[in-house]
């Protein structure tokens, strides 16, 4: 029974989310704007919540013909169905993850199905799921979950349209385009952006809020001002960079550096890959109210799609020989990723020789400030030439250091 059960689950969460990915689906441009218009959606329609309900059970229904254990399919899936109804299911997955700093989107999604199976989609709390569901995937994350979805489903004879790049591939964040996705929600100079945001004035770090509500009512966001008292570091880093062709790109936000596979960054020995990083100007941590000259983030995601971000801190000083490399190529306008013939980087030439950190739960720092990001700033500082910090194209990138609320900080 068990055993049906987590099977049906997982069935719900591919529904849920096939049902977001059919009706909320309309290019592969989404980005953060998307994700708060959809968040509107998902606010405004009773009705679609009532649609969704339908379209999973017809998603149950269907799937649960494929899924082989099922041998007298529809009458344990009522038995599940009423299992669930008293609530005691939804009960036990609430208790089994909140012992989880923060949840997948994919689990989220799960959460939300459940809650519509067994509270019903008038529920606030239901709508708060999917809510949930949405603002904590980005881009890629979000992709990834409606491809599975797609693929699910068109597996069980379903008549699903399954993206480009979702075909034939369980995990498509192994794919090229994930890579080009990151932290930021700016993918790549060819995109327009649906919604505008910057650093100052009207479009500034205080309106983000209005797009993207995370940004304004989320109670873990970075950056931080690192000061005392500490907490001990329970694991460590390390960084594992290796050398491929240079690909840079002005996204208008900064300049990034798209990382070919194969870089990793180990957290007490589990692997993250290394997908992309930027930097900022000046740097948006700061150590007790001070900033360094500039920073760079690099942008890690594991297998699961948590994000882990590895800061390291630049101060003024002599040159740095690899930012001379990445100058030389950076576009001084934004446009697309550009990839300079026969030159090659290895992101390790950034790095520092000691890896102590401090460390802390932190978002996005630019929209839609997602959270569940987890901060590893290098205590040890490099070195950047004043000329090179001028010859940066931003003259400030940085967004505002934001409320610690409790968090702990390792140091
Ligand atoms: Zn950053």
């Amino acid at each position: 029974m068990k055993r049906i059960l987590v099977e049906v689950l997982l069935v719900l969460a591919l529904g849920a989310a096939a049902f977001f990915g059919w009706t909320n689906w309309k290019s592969n441009t989404a980005n953060g704007g998307q994700v708060a218009e959809l968040t509107t959606q998902v606010e405004e329609s009773g009705k679609k919540l009532k649609a969704a309900e339908e379209a999973l059970a017809a998603a149950l229904a269907e799937t649960a013909k494929q899924v082989e254990p099922l041998k007298t399919k529809s009458l344990e899936l009522d038995a599940v169905r009423t299992a669930m109804s008293s609530g005691e299911t939804l009960k036990d997955l609430e208790a089994a993850y909140k012992k989880e700093k923060s949840l997948s989107p994919d689990r989220q999604v799960g959460l939300g199905a459940i809650r519509l199976l067994t509270k019903g989609s008038k529920d606030p709390a239901t709508v708060e799921a999917f809510k949930k569901a949405l603002e904590s995937a980005d881009w890629s994350g979000r992709k990834q979950v409606i491809c599975a979805a797609q693929n699910a489903l068109a597996a069980a004879g379903e008549k699903v349209n399954v993206m480009s790049e979702c075909e034939g591939s369980g995990q498509p964040s192994d794919k090229g385009p994930a890579a080009k996705s990151g932290a930021h929600s700016s993918k790549a100079g060819d995109e327009k952006h649906a919604v505008n945001w910057g650093y100052e004035g009207a479009m500034g770090p205080e309106s983000w809020g209005n797009d993207f509500p995370t940004c304004a009512r989320g109670k873990a966001q970075a950056p931080l001002n690192i000061q005392g008292p500490f907490e001990k570091a329970l694991f460590n880093v390390s960084p594992d960079y290796k050398s491929g062709p240079l690909k840079i790109i002005n996204n208008g936000h900064t300049i990034q550096v798209n990382v070919p596979p194969g870089s990793k960054l180990r957290i007490d020995s589990q692997p993250f890959e290394l997908v992309q990083f930027h930097f900022h100007r000046p740097s948006e941590e700061q150590l007790n109210g001070k900033p360094s000259a500039m920073v760079a983030h690099f942008v890690h995601k594991n297998s699961e799609g948590r994000l882990a971000v590895l800061g390291v801190l630049l101060k003024e000083g002599n040159e740095n020989p690899g930012i001379k490399t990445l100058w030389t190529h950076a576009p001084a306008k934004e446009g697309p990723e550009v990839s300079p013939e026969g030159v090659n980087f290895n992101p390790g030439n950034l790095l520092p020789r000691e890896y102590e950190f401090y460390s802390y739960e932190g978002s996005l720092t630019t929209p839609p400030c997602t959270e569940g990001v987890r901060f590893f700033i290098l205590k040890s500082q490099v070195n950047i030439s004043r000329e090179q910090v001028e010859a940066f194209p931003f003259k400030k990138n940085a967004r505002p250091v934001q409320p610690q609320n409790g968090r702990a900080i390792a140091g």
